[in-house]
């Protein structure tokens, strides 16, 4: 069975494509297109709007069965920002060294027990049939006071963990406990009900 993975970000598509290769899926993305994916304007206020919107777009340039996924950085002391606003926190569409700067700035002289925060991903599915199902992973912990460490990506260098510095963390150590990873586990176990009913 075929399934499109809707999304420009290799990174993502290849955590995808390690789980959903194995169950059988042949993945297509963006390059097996004729033409670009279109960019999907994210004007939804949840990241389960966004990532269907974007899952939605793949279905229809496709016809497939389609997923997508929207993520962010929750932080409570801003009231939830960066939020759906993460990737442009600071403006500049990814622009990760700004967006980080500007939460450091924001949180400036707030102390450890108010900096509590945490990540989502939202993955969406959606079929042709009209079905469509939205997975959420959390991981929650708290910013740090400065940057540390070269690992991950985003915000990983300020976000602590309950296994430390998300900065500091191996790929299969953020894997076994990130929003992401927690999120892709459940989207594994959704389709499988999905596809045998
Ligand atoms: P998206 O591509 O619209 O889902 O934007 C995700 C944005 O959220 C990224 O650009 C990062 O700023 C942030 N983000 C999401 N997941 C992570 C993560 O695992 N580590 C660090 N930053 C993340």
């Amino acid at each position: 069975m075929k399934i499109f993975v809707a999304t420009k970000n290799l990174k993502k598509l290849t955590e995808l494509k390690r789980i959903l290769e194995p169950m059988g899926f042949e993945v297509l993305c963006e390059k097996d297109l004729e033409k670009p994916l279109s960019e999907v304007e994210e004007t939804g206020t949840t990241f389960e709007e966004n990532a269907l919107l974007k899952a939605k777009a793949g279905l229809k340039e496709t016809g497939f069965i389609s997923v997508a996924d929207d993520s962010g950085l929750c932080v409570d002391y801003l009231g939830g920002a960066p939020g759906v606003y993460s990737a442009r926190y600071s403006g500049e569409h990814g622009n990760d060294d700004e967006n980080n700067k500007k939460v450091l700035r924001e949180l400036e002289g707030v102390p450890m027990e108010k900096r509590t925060a945490y990540y989502v991903a939202a993955i969406a599915c959606v079929f042709p049939d009209g079905r469509e199902f939205t997975v959420r992973g959390e991981c929650h912990g708290h910013i740090a006071f400065e940057e540390s460490g070269s690992c991950g990506f985003g915000y990983d260098p300020m976000f602590i963990s309950e296994k430390g510095c998300f900065g500091h963390l191996s790929a299969e150590e953020k894997d076994s406990i990130s929003h992401r990873g927690k999120a892709l586990r459940l989207l594994k176990e959704e389709l499988k009900k999905y596809i045998q009913g």
